[in-house]
C-alpha cells in the first residue's frame, strides 16, 4: 500500500531492493505500485534499485534457480522458492562444433528450453509472480504469441491462482494445448497479437486483481530476463562474454539482458569489459531490424508474416531501447527468411544436439548472418541466448524431416537401406 504519494520511495510494499518505479523517457519517479505508464508523459516505467551488497559467494550459496539472484530482483527478499519448480540455471553449452560451422573461435548456447515450460517466459512470469502477489493481485493473466501462455497457466496452476490468456486463435496447436492442459481460462482470439494485446490492456484496466504480467505488472516482469544475463556471466565464471545474440520479439529480454550485464559491473560481481548486444528478427517480423539497417530512431510498426510466431510481435514496446542499446554496445540487428529460421533449427539440432523452437532458428541463422557480413567478430567470445524448445513447434519442421527410410521387418530391407546411406 502507498503511504504518500508526494515521496517517490515510500513504500509499504516489500519488493527486495526495488525502491521505485522510473520512467525511461523522462526520469519522472513514483513509488512501487501496478502502474506501468509515466504520469508526467505517458512513457513506460522500470524499476529503480537501491542493491544492498551482493556477493559472488552469497548468490552462489542460493538456491538453484533464478531466486538466487533475488537481492537483485524486484520481490520479497523472502520470495517463496519451491526447489526443482523454479526456472533458472538453465545449462551454458561450448558449443564447439556449432562454432566450428559458424567458423567463430569461441561459442557458447544458452539452452533455456530446460525451463519448466521450455522457454525463457518462465523466469518473467516467476519474477511477475511473485510482484504480484506482494502487490495485492490474484489472478495471473497475459497476452501471448504462445511460451508465456505456457509460463503464466502453469505458474498459476502451481501457485494455486486463477488464470486468464488470451491468444490469437492462429497459435500453433501445440502451444494452445500446452497451455490449455494446466486449466484456466484460454481465449483464443481471431486477431494477431497486436490485436489480444489491446484487448489485455482493456481487461487490465477494468479488473483490479488481474496481474496481467506483460501489462500492468510489466516493470517487474521485465526484470526477470535479467536472469539470462546473471546466469551467463556466472557461468562463464563470473565474466562477461564479448558479444551476445539475442531474439527480439517485444524486444524486453534484449534491454534487460543489457541491464544485467551493466549492473554486474557496476556492483563489482564482473569486471566491466566491453560488450556488444545484437538482435535477432524474422524478416516477416523485422520492425526493429529494418529500423536499424535504415538508421531510424522509431520503429515503424508491421504486420507480422513469420513461422517464428513466438517473436511475432508487430509493435514492439521496447524496440527504440533496443535500437539504443544495440547501438550502445557497438551491436546490430538483423533478420532472416523462414527458410533460414529452419535451417538455423537444424544446424543447432545437428551440431549440439539442442532442438529449438522457431526462435532459436532465428538466432541461429540471424548469428551466421552477422558473421558472414563481418558485423559479428568471429574472434570474440559469443553466447547465442536460445530461449525456447522445439516440441512447441514442430509444424515448423514437418515435412521436411523424417525417417531415413521406412521399411519393412526384413533383415534384408535394414540392411539395404543402411547400405544405401553407406552404412
Ligand atoms: C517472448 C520470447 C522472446 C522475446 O521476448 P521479448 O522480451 O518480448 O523480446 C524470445 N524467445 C522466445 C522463445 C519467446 O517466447
Ligand atoms: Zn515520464
Amino acid at each position: 500500500m502507498t503511504l504518500t504519494a508526494g515521496s517517490a520511495t515510500t513504500t509499504a510494499f516489500d519488493l527486495g531492493p526495488a525502491r521505485a518505479l522510473s520512467c525511461r523517457e523522462c526520469g519522472h519517479q513514483i513509488p512501487l505500485a501496478a502502474e506501468f505508464a509515466c504520469p508526467e508523459c505517458f512513457g513506460p516505467l522500470e524499476v529503480a534499485y537501491d542493491f544492498g551488497t551482493v556477493t559472488r559467494e552469497s548468490i552462489e550459496a542460493g538456491p538453484k534457480s533464478i531466486w538466487r539472484y533475488r537481492h537483485l530482483l524486484p520481490v520479497p527478499s523472502d520470495v517463496q522458492s519451491h526447489p526443482n519448480t523454479e526456472p533458472g540455471l538453465t545449462r551454458l553449452i561450448k558449443a564447439d562444433r556449432l562454432a566450428a560451422a559458424l567458423g567463430v573461435r569461441s561459442l557458447w548456447v544458452k539452452d533455456d528450453t530446460g525451463n519448466p515450460t521450455h522457454s525463457f517466459k518462465d523466469r518473467v512470469v516467476a519474477v511477475a509472480l511473485a510482484a504480484a502477489r506482494e502487490l495485492g493481485f490474484s489472478v495471473l493473466c497475459c497476452p501471448s504469441t504462445g511460451n508465456l501462455a505456457n509460463a503464466v497457466a502453469a505458474a498459476a496452476a502451481r501457485a494455486g491462482w486463477d488464470s486468464v490468456v488470451l491468444v490469437p486463435s492462429s497459435l500453433e496447436q501445440a502451444k494452445v494445448l500446452t497451455t490449455a492442459v494446466y486449466d484456466g481460462t484460454l481465449l483464443a482470439v481471431d486477431g494477431n497479437y497486436d490485436d489480444v494485446n489491446r484487448l489485455a490492456t482493456e481487461l487490465a484496466a477494468e479488473h483490479e486483481d488481474w496481474a496481467f504480467v506483460n501489462v500492468n505488472v510489466r516493470p517487474y516482469y521485465a526484470e526477470g530476463s535479467k536472469t539470462l544475463g546473471y546466469e551467463a556471466a556466472e557461468q562463464l565464471g563470473w565474466r562477461l562474454p564479448e558479444q551476445i545474440v539475442v531474439p527480439v520479439a517485444s524486444g524486453s529480454q534484449l534491454t534487460k539482458v543489457d541491464k544485467g550485464f551493466t549492473e554486474l559491473g557496476k556492483l563489482g560481481l564482473v569486471e566491466p569489459t566491453p560488450y556488444r548486444v545484437f538482435g535477432a528478427q524474422a524478416t516477416g517480423c523485422s520492425p526493429v531490424a529494418k529500423a536499424f539497417e535504415d538508421g531510424h530512431d522509431v520503429v515503424q510498426p508491421v504486420r507480422p508474416d513469420t513461422i517464428a510466431r513466438s517473436l511475432a510481435i508487430g509493435n514492439p514496446a521496447d524496440g527504440p531501447y533496443v535500437l539504443d542499446a544495440v547501438r550502445r554496445t557497438g551491436g546490430a540487428l538483423a533478420h532472416v527468411s523462414d527458410e533460414e529460421v529452419v535451417e538455423g533449427i537444424r544446424l543447432l539440432a545437428r551440431t549440439e544436439g539442442v532442438f529449438a523452437e522457431t526462435a532459436g532458428g532465428v538466432t541461429v541463422a540471424t548469428a551466421k548472418k552477422l558473421i558472414e557480413s563481418g558485423q559479428l567478430d568471429p574472434d570474440a567470445e559469443t553466447v547465442l541466448l536460445i530461449t525456447g524448445d522445439g516440441l512447441k513447434t514442430l509444424d515448423a519442421v514437418s515435412g521436411r524431416i523424417g525417417p531415413s527410410a521406412t521399411v519393412p521387418s526384413t533383415s534384408k530391407a535394414v540392411r539395404e537401406a543402411l547400405a544405401a546411406r553407406g552404412l
